[in-house]
């Protein structure tokens, strides 16, 4: 082949991307590592697995793959809209949630605009910022690792277009109330485009902290801020993460312009389906709640009695502190005891590790591996 190197061709912002690097499968793990019996409480999944109706509903429709999915998910849209009281006109469906951040990103954000983000927040906004060259402004959390609502409020000038808040928070699994969120909303300043910073309410877990009554209800506050967008997702207690569809909630003018720009043919539709499904089957959220919750219970008492810091969580993992050990150092020698879990260098938690709640089953080998490695 001729020299050639696509380098000089690349946007500069683009240079210093490194591939995304997901865990390895467990298949491989087993193999490399000589175990009989691997788990995986790493990726915030949800291990009760999805509503047998959405199963039902995406095997129906396997032998119409040969046709392309609904261009618009109007079923889909439709379902959401009346899930929630809203319009279809409100509702935009992606690839999951995480392709609606990076769409938002290429709708709305320039070179010159500045985008508040906090410390210790989702790390998705980070690379939506960096890809559009936009200017990413981080603030820090407050005590307890909650997002400092006040101070990014006051981080926001003439030049913010933007602002991400993750409510509850991965990874720390902490949240935000109704009042400190509408508290807020209200304090933005306009920005030099007249209006006020676009919020993104990323809310992943949305449904697992629906117990706390003191949970922001941001649905109903989009008729009085037409700037917030909510991000919302059937990858997390819905338990579809494979299928990979997410949604935002918004004004129609919001809605109206990211229609523009998103793909055609986004979602699959075996996502499609499975969405439409999941929506149906009111026993989904709350078994998967009560199962958390309940075991939520038994990992913090025990981890109490080791002496074991952890982050009290509303979603369903928690942040977990290791220190003196390196989270990494943890994560590896979990690894060799077939327990996956998450190190969080990547967050700038280098003395922490993110735990996924299990069946009880995985919550008790990994107390269990824990307990080894920790010399607890
Ligand atoms: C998992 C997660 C997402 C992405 O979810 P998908 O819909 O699967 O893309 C977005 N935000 C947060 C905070 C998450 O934890």
């Amino acid at each position: 082949m001729k020299k050639f190197d696509a380098k000089n061709l690349v946007r500069k912002n683009c240079l210093s991307f490194e591939p995304y690097v997901a865990g390895k499968p467990i298949e491989t793990l087993k193999r490399e590592l000589g175990l009989k019996h691997i788990i995986k409480i790493a990726s915030n999944e949800n291990p009760l697995g999805p509503s047998k109706k959405a199963v039902k509903a995406m095997k129906n429709i396997a032998d119409k793959v040969y046709f392309y999915p609904d261009f618009n998910s109007t079923e889909l849209k439709t379902a959401i809209a009346k899930h929630y009281k809203l319009n279809i006109n409100n509702v935009i469906v992606g690839c999951g949630s995480d392709e609606l951040i990076e769409i938002i990103a290429r709708l709305f954000f320039t070179p010159s605009d500045e985008i508040v983000i906090s410390k210790h927040a989702f790390t998705r906004y980070q690379m939506a910022v960096k890809l559009m060259d936009a200017k990413e402004v981080v603030v820090p959390m407050k005590d307890g690792f909650v997002h400092d609502l006040k101070a990014m409020a006051k981080a926001c000038n003439k030049n913010t277009k933007a602002v991400f808040i993750t409510n509850p928070n991965n990874p720390t699994g902490t949240y935000n109330t109704a009042k400190e969120f509408e508290d807020f909303l209200k304090a933005l300043p306009v920005n030099k485009f007249g209006t006020k910073p676009i919020v993104i309410s990323d809310e992943a877990y949305y449904e697992y902290a629906s117990y706390k009554k003191d949970f922001p209800n941001t649905i109903k506050l989009l008729q009085k801020y037409p700037n917030l967008i909510v991000l919302r997702t059937f990858s997390k207690i819905y338990a579809m993460a494979g299928a990979r569809v997410g949604y935002g909630l918004s004004s129609p003018t919001i809605i109206d312009y990211i229609e523009r720009i998103r793909p055609p043919f986004n979602v699959n539709k075996f996502a499609q389906a499975g969405a439409i499904a999941s929506l149906q089957d009111k026993t989904q959220v709350t078994r998967s709640l009560n199962h958390v919750r309940k075991e939520f219970k038994f990992i913090f008492t025990e981890l109490k009695k080791l002496g074991i810091k952890y982050v009290d969580s509303v979603g369903n993992f928690f942040l977990m502190s290791v220190a003196p050990f390196k989270g990494k150092e943890v994560f590896q020698k979990m690894l060799r005891e077939g327990v996956i879990i998450r190190a969080m260098d990547e967050y700038q938690l280098y003395n922490y590790v993110r735990v996924t709640i299990g069946t009880r089953k995985e919550n008790e080998l990994f107390l269990k591996k824990i307990k080894k490695v920790l010399n607890k």
